[in-house]
């Protein structure tokens, strides 16, 4: 899968493909986790919380996406609710624009055609730069569904003016099947490049300005829970994700 998109679009800019970490930042113990500390917040870094189910101790966050802090662990709780709504495809179309703009009027498009021909699809969806240094930016979606035939995504796309080279291929989320994995691939740039940054790197910036401000975007009814439930909300979403995966509760510590 990686080798073809890398193949479409060219290799990743910050990382291999392969190289998408799922690190627990809330669940963090900056004591109990040596050689994988992360910022601390600047706002709610003071705030100490702990699981009461391990003991375990981290700091507060403010949940702000322009936090340099924030950024990653937002991400994750984003890609986990993904990952618990067990999308059956990942989907790639190649030129979706240039700026948030014109991405969101061609996805709307996008859609709108899938529809029209009668391929149910709900997905959610990030966009990523063109490594290509074109200024061009692809959208990687994960999607529901029995079917989503490659012919008919690429048409949607050539349709919408994002480009002719599309890919469709299954989601293959591994592991246990009773685990609820955390795809956090087309949030690459979200990640610290390392763990002393105090400000917004370039690459994350750029990303929340091709996603409109945000991690991604979801059509409604993507979001479900672990037996396929519909749910209403991310927020509902993140937080049965963080429970089915082991890292739900934490609790203000007044120490
Ligand atoms: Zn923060």
């Amino acid at each position: 899968m990686v080798q073809r998109l890398t193949r479409m679009i060219g290799p990743p800019q910050n990382q291999p493909a392969t190289d998408v970490p799922v690190l627990d930042l809330y669940g963090h113990t900056e004591t109990g986790s040596p050689g994988r500390r992360w910022p601390i917040c600047p706002r709610k870094g003071h705030l100490k919380f702990v699981n009461p189910a391990t003991g375990a101790v981290t700091t507060g966050r403010c949940r702000v996406l322009t936090c340099h802090a924030c950024i990653w662990p937002e991400a994750l709780n984003f890609g986990a609710a993904i990952g618990l709504a067990k999308p059956r495809w990942l989907g790639t179309i190649t030129q979706v624009g240039f700026a948030w703009p014109e991405i969101q009027r061609r996805m709307m498009h996008f859609r709108k055609v899938l529809n029209r021909a009668e391929v149910p699809v709900e997905y959610a969806w990030h966009v990523e730069p063109n490594p290509d240094g074109t200024g061009q930016h692809h959208v990687h979606f994960w999607a529901h569904g029995n079917a989503l035939p490659k012919s008919a995504v690429t048409a949607a796309a050539v349709a919408s003016g994002a480009g002719a080279v599309a890919d469709v291929t299954p989601a293959h989320v591994t592991g246990d099947a009773a685990e609820v994995p955390t795809l956090a691939y087309g949030m690459k740039a979200c990640r610290p490049p390392h763990a002393e940054v105090t400000s917004l790197w370039p690459e994350a910036r750029h990303f929340l300005d091709a996603n409109g401000g945000r991690l991604g975007r979801t059509t409604k009814g993507f979001w479900r829970d672990a037996a396929g439930a519909p749910l209403r909300t991310l927020r509902e979403a993140v937080r049965m994700a963080r429970s089915e995966q082991g890292r739900g509760d934490w609790l203000l510590s007044a120490a």
